[in-house]
């Protein structure tokens, strides 16, 4: 009797223990969705990044136009604080999509640095070239942040 009582709470502990392995991956599963909550906190990033995508037309007709020195100024100024911020949004993603939007942070700022040298050096079609990947991108990396519906 005594035997089969500690059998019996020998397997009451395996079977608490195989519950407790199964439902613990639940609670603290990586997140696959964004929360509408998630989704509002996020717009706190968003927001200055898109108010420089705007500005992208703004690039685009300085480059057009040849002039150099402020095609320069624009890719280093506003542009340049970009970075910070779109790495910093990158961090706040899901996980499984912070690396594509690290990289294409990181893409997006290998064409700017392109375009600066373009107009340094004077070369329209490199600069045009530079853009249009940069902006692509760009679009690319707000493709990947969820929006409110
Ligand atoms: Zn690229």
């Amino acid at each position: 009797m005594l035997r089969l009582r500690s059998i019996l709470s020998l397997i009451l502990i395996l079977v608490t223990t195989f519950l407790v392995s199964c439902s613990s991956p639940e609670t603290t599963k990586i997140p696959t969705t964004y929360t509408s909550e998630k989704i509002a906190q996020l717009q706190v990033y968003v927001e200055p990044i898109e108010e420089i995508r705007e500005r992208m037309s703004e690039l685009r007709t300085l480059i057009a136009n040849r002039k150099w020195v402020d095609t320069a100024s624009l890719s280093h100024g506003p542009f340049g604080l970009l970075r910070q911020r779109m790495l910093g949004l990158s961090r706040n993603l899901l996980p499984k999509d912070q690396k594509q939007a690290a990289q294409l942070a990181k893409e997006f700022f290998a064409h700017l640095e392109r375009i600066d040298a373009a107009a340094k050096a004077r070369n329209s079609e490199v600069a045009e070239i530079q853009f249009r990947e940069a902006l692509r991108d760009f679009d690319a990396f707000l493709d990947l942040i969820p929006k409110a519906s």
